[in-house]
């Protein structure tokens, strides 16, 4: 019998992890990526003697294909890909190709913001009792460790171009953390596209399965309504009672599944700010649901040390603390962490405006911004914004520099936050790259 053709568009993370559990499964492989792979993966593809090009797409060798894995960051309109499509190939994302070959219980995590943050909390309670894998936008690949780990347990974290392409794909346990407009250049700008994205995480859910949500979100709660899913529905809340759930109760959370109830102060959780406590009740019911210990969740919340460039506290200088919020690429990512801010703040803010409003950020500008430093290329629409609500605004291009006004212009007890509202790619690789400069900046006050 001949070989299915397994074609791999990208040869990055997940394209050379779904190149390698292909193989593994029999499939003639072919990974095309139409920039550059990077050095390291080259090895692995050479290393597995699985064919590939890079800088081009060769048309022959890809429109012969059984099936296609096509990397998240391709766009459907690219016209290699309308081809494929055209031709009735079948074209599957990595978390689809992966799952296909695990029979592991699947946590999966989705949402605009608070994916990263939520996947990862989730794991450290889970694996304090379980065998339990982390992957999707988060170390090696799903399909990776399918192959060399296969975990009985994964959580996921999962973007919205993840989902895009699913066919069977089905976590037992689904999550969306919030749903504020995103990519939606990847959408026709059309704000309900991307919503049927990220609900496509509960498609192919039965009763038997979970969708934990976020019963404040109207995006949300708006699209249940119209669009009802067989999944369980188990909705966390911060503003109202919730029965079957989880919500805010007097600075406790309080989850009730199948009256079997769960209480946990919020003051003992190690992250801070209103939307960690979300993601915390997220955690927590997805670890309920897999009868995690109650005092194992407890200690796992108490001392989860929290993600790399998301509100991460760098260093107190002078009583005054540097936090890095790099990740915060968005205005609703910012909201949350502006809103945690306890003492005066020097915020530094700046970057590629995805189209932004700032409006929502306005109440605590007035109440808790000294000053702003405006970070990016083209500032002149943040001057424009915020000129007349504080008293000091400055704008550079270096990070070492917006680091050191910050210094200058902070008083003991204030904090300087590093919360950018805007994508890195003007002045920096990207996000990690901005985070990384801001803590070397910091360190070298
Ligand atoms: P994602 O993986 O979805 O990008 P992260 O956990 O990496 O989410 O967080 C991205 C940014 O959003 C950070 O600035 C973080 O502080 C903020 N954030 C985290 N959780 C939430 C949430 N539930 N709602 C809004 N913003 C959040």
């Amino acid at each position: 019998m001949t070989k299915q053709k397994l074609v791999i568009l990208g040869g990055g993370e997940s394209g050379v992890g779904t190149a390698l559990l292909g193989k593994e499964k029999g499939y003639n492989v072919f990974v095309s990526d139409k920039g550059t792979i990077k050095e390291t993966y080259k090895k692995v593809l050479i290393h597995n003697e699985i064919e590939w090009e890079d800088e081009r797409h060769s048309e022959a060798k890809i429109l012969d294909a059984d099936i296609v894995m096509k990397s998240p960051g391709i766009p459907d309109k690219v016209t290699l890909v309308k081809q494929i499509r055209a031709q009735g190939i079948r074209v599957v994302s990595e978390i689809e190709f992966a799952s296909m070959y695990t029979n592991a219980t699947i946590v999966g995590i989705t949402g605009s913001n608070g994916k990263t943050t939520t996947a990862s909390l989730t794991h450290h309670i889970l694996k304090q009792a379980m065998e339990v894998g982390l992957a999707g936008n988060i170390g090696d690949s799903f399909a990776k460790q399918v192959l060399e780990d296969n975990h009985p347990n994964y959580v996921l974290e999962i973007s919205s171009f993840q989902l895009d392409d699913i066919i069977s794909f089905k976590p037992h346990i689904a999550v969306i953390t919030n749903i504020t407009p995103d990519h939606l250049d990847r959408y026709d700008y059309q704000f309900e596209n991307y919503i049927r994205s990220k609900f496509r995480i509960a498609e192919n859910q039965t009763r038997e399965d979970y969708l934990i949500y976020n019963a404040d979100d109207e995006v949300i709660v708006n699209h249940l309504k119209d669009h009802p899913v067989q999944s369980t529905l188990l909705p966390f809340s911060l503003e109202k009672v919730i029965e079957n759930g989880a919500y805010l109760d007097n600075d406790n959370i309080k989850l009730t599944i199948d009256n079997k109830q769960f209480i946990m102060p919020t003051t003992s959780l190690t992250l801070e700010g209103k939307h960690n406590i979300k993601n915390a009740m997220a955690a927590t019911t997805v670890a309920h649901l897999l009868k995690i210990r109650k005092q194992t969740i407890r200690e796992s919340l108490e001392n989860f040390q929290g993600v790399e460039h998301r509100l991460e506290h760098v260093l107190k200088i002078n009583k005054v603390q540097y936090i890095n919020d790099s990740k915060a690429t968005n205005v609703n990512a910012t909201y949350y962490a502006l809103e945690s801010m306890d003492a005066p703040t020097v915020w530094i803010v700046g970057g590629v405006d995805k189209g932004n409003n700032y409006e929502e950020l306005f109440p605590f500008v007035n109440e808790k911004v000294k000053a702003i430093i405006c970070l990016g290329v083209d500032n002149e629409k943040l001057m424009n914004t915020f000129g007349s609500m504080v008293d000091i605004i400055i704008e550079t291009q270096f990070m070492s520099e917006a680091v050191k006004i910050a210094y200058k212009v902070a008083d003991s007890g204030d904090n300087v936050l590093l919360s950018p509202a805007c994508a890195s790619f003007d002045l920096f690789e990207n996000y990690e790259d901005r985070g990384r400069q801001f803590k070397d900046a910091v360190r070298n006050l």
